[in-house]
């Protein structure tokens, strides 16, 4: 016991040696091993968590009790899939990730519909950006909405602080549109927003440059109709989501916080679903 004792301690020591007197470079190597290790494990961590979230979506929406192995590989192989945005607007694979998938997207949040829109979406399973706009989470009531989101697996982004055209302001003022909404939601969520979509689409050099510093991605979408006069209305809206001429793989959908668009919200995700289409987790677009 003594000699296993000693025998430890001189080990300890040999490599205290052997440490002190390798290379800073190597230290350095090592430390970025081991934090790469660690973004690792939190990614593995993470992943297991969000399986267990949506299991329990697809168990409740389901009714099922036990999942079988095979089952377990399906979404095991669904969850590690990952995307990237391509030209600012759309969804492809990476790897061998599906490419029949569509991205939702819903503006100008929270507003009146934002949390029964959620509540919808949870109940199919789908996930989505809600783009915030910071006059509308002033309130304890938004800022609570905006947490409430989060916490339900939705990606938050910046839609900046007050929906202006970022073209007619300065170029200060921009820089606090986005900067400020960051800040806000970082304190609300306790992360900051990866994605970017400027009001009516309309970026500038300066908005993608302060996107860029803060280690954002800008986009914009590839349709959406219910800002049009003929279109607010569900049925007529979600005609035209699910027969879009634009619909393809990788499309980017734009919705708002609109009635009409609450109204028609279950059966355009249902009818694009029977189309064939899968919606992407936006966490899983790098
Ligand atoms: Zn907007």
């Amino acid at each position: 016991m003594l000699l296993m004792k000693r025998t430890i301690v001189f080990m300890a020591l040999v490599f205290i040696v052997i440490g002190c007197t390798s290379e800073p470079n190597e230290v350095a190597e090592q430390e970025q091993f081991t934090s790469q290790q660690q973004i690792q494990q939190e990614n593995q961590v993470f992943t297991s968590e969000r399986n267990k979230s949506e299991g329990k979506w697809d168990s409740e929406k389901n009714g099922r009790k036990e999942k079988t192995a095979e089952e377990e590989e399906e979404e095991e192989s669904e969850v590690e899939a990952s995307y990237e945005l391509n030209e600012n607007i759309w969804i492809t694979p990476i790897d061998n990730a599906n490419e029949k998938v569509l991205l939702l997207t819903i503006d100008d949040t929270p507003h009146q519909y934002s949390m029964e829109m959620a509540d919808t979406l949870k109940e199919l399973g789908v996930r989505a950006i809600f783009f915030v706009n910071g006059d509308l989470i002033q309130s304890e009531e938004g800022k609570e909405k905006i947490k409430q989101l989060d916490e339900m697996g939705f990606e938050i982004g910046n839609h900046t602080m007050s929906h202006v055209n970022l073209n007619e302001i300065s170029a200060e003022e921009q820089r606090a549109e986005i900067k400020e909404l960051n800040a806000l939601i970082e304190e609300i969520t306790g992360q900051q927003p990866r994605f970017f979509r400027a009001p009516y689409g309309k970026n500038t050099d300066i908005s993608k440059e302060v996107v860029q510093e803060e280690g954002m991605q800008w986009m914009n979408w590839s349709y959406g109709y219910d800002y049009f006069t003929e279109y607010r209305e569900a049925s007529a809206l979600e005609e035209v989501m699910v027969n879009a001429p634009e619909l393809t793989d990788g499309g980017n959908l734009l919705l708002h916080d609109r009635e009409w668009t609450n109204k028609a919200l279950k059966n355009i995700v249902t009818r694009l679903q029977d189309k064939g289409y899968q919606f992407v987790d936006p966490h899983d677009i790098r």
